[in-house]
């Protein structure tokens, strides 16, 4: 991030720039995961995570505080350079959409600039309830990253469909899932359950430091 808490000048430079959107309440292995894999298989230049403001899909109303959450995503990625935070989505203060997010990234991206939006299957499932989920998917590149093995083919028909239908630009990677999610977390932490080996280990102990998560899972 620059002073302005936005962009990386650095990541200006890159063209193939990852997306990776997320409450991040808290960051774990399988988000960092995720966005390496999309990183090594794409050849990108760079990872941005963008943390929600106010995210649309979640029915959980009490998210921590935005400072946190980017507290924690930066002790997480400080030893990846290919890996930054982009605070646009908290800055803009509205419920974030990612058509408004990649919209805006384009103005700061030179045209030959590729977004590759990378998500889970999980998410990927709802993308028609997305707004203007249409031209989202013919502006930036999808990347669904999908549980090995599996043979998932309602998701490859979705796939198929989108494509078809919109002219969607959609990659399916293939993963060894870490079944780990941030609700996981918060539900071990409240229980007095360990969280160890789930998270990055800065970011646990920023967990305990700051008594997230005690009161509500
Ligand atoms: P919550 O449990 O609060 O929903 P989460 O762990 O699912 O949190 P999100 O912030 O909702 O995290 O997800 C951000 C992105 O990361 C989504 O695209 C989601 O599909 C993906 N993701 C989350 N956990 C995993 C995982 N274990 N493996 C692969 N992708 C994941
Ligand atoms: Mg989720």
């Amino acid at each position: 991030m620059d002073k302005n808490g936005d962009l990386s000048t650095q990541a200006l430079g890159g063209n193939r720039i990852g997306i990776m959107g997320g409450t991040f309440d808290p960051i774990h292995h399988g988000h960092l995961f995720i966005a390496q894999t999309a990183s090594d298989k794409l050849y990108l230049d760079k990872v941005l995570f963008i943390p929600t403001g106010k995210p649309p899909h979640k029915r959980r109303n009490i998210i921590t505080d935005s400072d946190k959450r980017i507290d924690m995503l930066r002790l997480a990625i400080k030893n990846n350079p290919k890996f930054d935070i982009s605070t646009i989505e908290i800055t803009r203060g509205k419920t974030s959409y990612t058509i408004d997010t990649i919209k805006e990234l384009q103005q700061y991206y030179d045209e030959v600039t590729k977004f590759y939006f990378i998500m889970g299957s999980d998410a990927f499932k709802y993308i028609e309830t997305w707004k203007n989920y249409k031209e989202l998917l013919k502006i930036a590149r999808f990347v669904v990253m999908t549980r090995q093995i599996l043979k998932n083919s309602s998701l490859d028909e979705k796939i198929e469909l989108l494509i078809k239908k919109y002219d969607a630009d959609i990659i399916k990677v293939e993963i060894p899932f870490l079944d780990i999610s941030s609700t996981i977390i918060r539900q071990r932490v409240r229980g007095g359950n360990p969280i160890k080996y789930l998270l990055p280990e800065d970011v646990e102990e920023y967990i305990f430091k700051n008594k997230l998560y005690m009161n509500e899972g």
